[in-house]
């Protein structure tokens, strides 16, 4: 190994991801600084017959990091600028873009943008993520009529097999070939749809991405308002279409319910965020600061000291506390930027929890019949084995997608999500027992939580992704040697190249 790589690597590092339940203590460790870090690395483990994976920030719940020879940090690549318009289209130098290096956390992502008077344009519920894994694993917010990661990606800069380096974008991409061609020779320009469409939601299975560019809006203040409503209520109103209507007509809608009955009533928590005009914002206090209940418990982690204790003493009490978590979150009018009304957690969700998410078809009957499913479940599982959720279940709108393997590709799509805070007891048991409840009910795993069950039901996922067989595709056509291959892309039966990939 040459100097450079020996000076940015060690071995016997063992990386750990964020929710600790995936460990792994690859052959080498490495932390590239630019891209002719990354042509090194990928070119040594090439000629060794290794394998190369990146990690973000470590916070998927899947296997989809782990990576056992080659494992590399993005995150000294990182900045964020606006696009050089020199190479791009003549249609696309008014819009709004940006290019982001890979390892970008969206925290200073978000605040960078805020500085250039520019916003994204949806985000998930926490900023901890790189913009790369983000993209890389389908991470979305809530909107119906709004992207998700993914979607909101123009063009993608990746280090591919040989040390290549490629500039992926749509057919009608951004950039402009011919001037392209002059300004970088180095770099081979691809505009194809199914690649692109590949790449942005691909786990790194075909190379190591270094930069993106993404589109964005100009600067949005939004007002959020939670109000609280009994599940009996709210179910009537998603099937006599009055709550899909405000999901349609509002910018941004999601709603959280207690899985457990307290004196026979499902609280639900509903959330709408609008985009509203700077001047509209509301005087006071109030208006700056989320409740001041919520904002104060939840940094204290009161709430979630207080579940975990209550469910390691008397687990009954947890179904009466996440009801208090819900109506400490009541709200009526905070006001704010768009990264800080959109970012939706406490500080104490930084060290706790892990989860499993399900995507659905965005129909009313559908959430009503999987939302009931789970409250069964749930009850069953704390009557028949003692265990106990220790958090509310969310529920997210999101536009269609076109990545191909999205679980919201080509539709509109709900995602209700299982969280468990930190500690609780039997958490895998609870969500793999709910991965297989919702495989049944026709719910596609996200990709970036605990996703497990998922390696046993391949003709699961091989009905539910048409574009399937155009994903495997150009994964095993962009890197037939299986460089960027890893134990998760295999096991999700994700590539047609043999086991045993042949060494150099
Ligand atoms: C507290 C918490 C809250 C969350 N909230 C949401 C939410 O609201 N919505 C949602 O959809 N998801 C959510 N997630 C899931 C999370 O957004 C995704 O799993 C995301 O992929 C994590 O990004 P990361 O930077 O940590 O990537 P990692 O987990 O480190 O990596 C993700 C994937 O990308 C690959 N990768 C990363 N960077 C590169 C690169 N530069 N080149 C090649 N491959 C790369 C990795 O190999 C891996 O396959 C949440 C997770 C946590 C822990």
């Amino acid at each position: 190994m040459n100097e450079r790589l020996a000076k940015i690597s060690v071995d016997r590092y063992t990386w750990i991801n964020a929710s600790r339940n995936v460990e792994v203590t690859p052959r080498r460790f490495f932390f590239p600084a630019d891209v002719e870090d990354l042509r090194l690395i990928v070119r040594e483990a090439e000629s060794r017959g290794l394998r190369v994976r990146a990690v973000g920030s470590g916070h998927s719940y899947s296997e989809a990091p782990k990576g056992q020879d080659f494992l590399l940090s993005m995150k000294k690549m990182r900045g964020l600028q606006k696009t050089d318009p020199a190479t791009l289209r003549s249609a696309w130098r008014d819009r709004h873009l940006v290019s982001a290096g890979a390892g970008t956390i969206l925290k200073r992502l978000t605040r960078r943008l805020d500085a250039m008077g520019l916003a994204l344009t949806n985000m998930g519920a926490v900023d901890f993520q790189t913009i790369s894994g983000a993209m890389l694993t389908g991470t979305h917010g809530t909107g119906i009529a709004k992207p998700a990661v993914p979607d909101m990606v123009r063009s993608v800069r990746m280090v591919a097999t040989g040390g290549e380096l490629l500039q992926i974008e749509p057919l009608q991409g951004m950039t402009d070939p011919v001037l392209h061609a002059a300004a970088h020779p180095d770099l081979r320009l691809i505009q194809d749809d199914a690649v692109f469409h590949n790449v942005i939601l691909g786990f790194g299975a075909t190379g190591i991405i270094y930069e993106l560019t993404l589109e964005v809006e100009p600067q949005f203040w939004m007002q959020e308002r939670r109000t609280l409503v009994d599940w009996q209520d709210l179910r009537a109103a998603l099937l006599d279409g009055s709550f899909m209507e405000k999901v349609r007509g509002t910018d941004f809608v999601a709603f959280r319910v207690n899985p457990y009955a307290v004196k026979g009533k499902h609280r639900c928590a509903i959330v709408e965020q609008t985009i509203v005009d700077r001047s509209q914002q509301p005087r006071g206090l109030h208006a700056r600061m989320r409740n001041i209940f919520a904002t104060v418990l939840g940094n204290i982690e009161y709430l979630v000291e207080n579940t975990i204790r209550k469910l390691q003493l008397k687990p009954e009490g947890v179904k009466k506390t996440i009801q208090l978590a819900l109506w400490s979150t009541k709200d009526m009018s905070y006001f704010g930027k768009s990264h800080r009304v959109l970012y939706q957690s406490g500080n104490a969700v930084i060290r706790y929890g892990i989860s499993a998410e399900f995507a659905f078809p965005a129909h009313a009957e559908k959430i009503v019949e999987v939302i009931e499913a789970i409250f069964v479940q749930a009850e069953r599982n704390a009557a028949e084995a003692g265990l106990y959720q220790s958090a509310h279940i969310p529920v997210r709108f999101v536009a269609p997608s076109q990545a191909l393997l999205s679980s919201a590709y080509g539709r509109e799509t709900a995602y209700i999500d299982v969280p468990l805070l930190f500690g609780t007891v039997g958490d895998i048991e609870i969500l793999e027992g709910y991965q297989e409840m919702m495989i049944r009910l026709g719910g596609i795993p996200h990709w970036g939580k605990h996703n497990t069950r998922l390696y046993q039901h391949h003709d699961f996922i091989r009905a539910q992704f048409a574009r399937l067989d155009d994903w495997i595709e150009v994964r095993d056509r962009l890197d037939p040697r299986g460089t960027f291959l890893n134990d998760f892309v295999r096991q999700m039966g994700l590539t047609r190249l043999p086991e045993i990939i042949p060494g150099p």
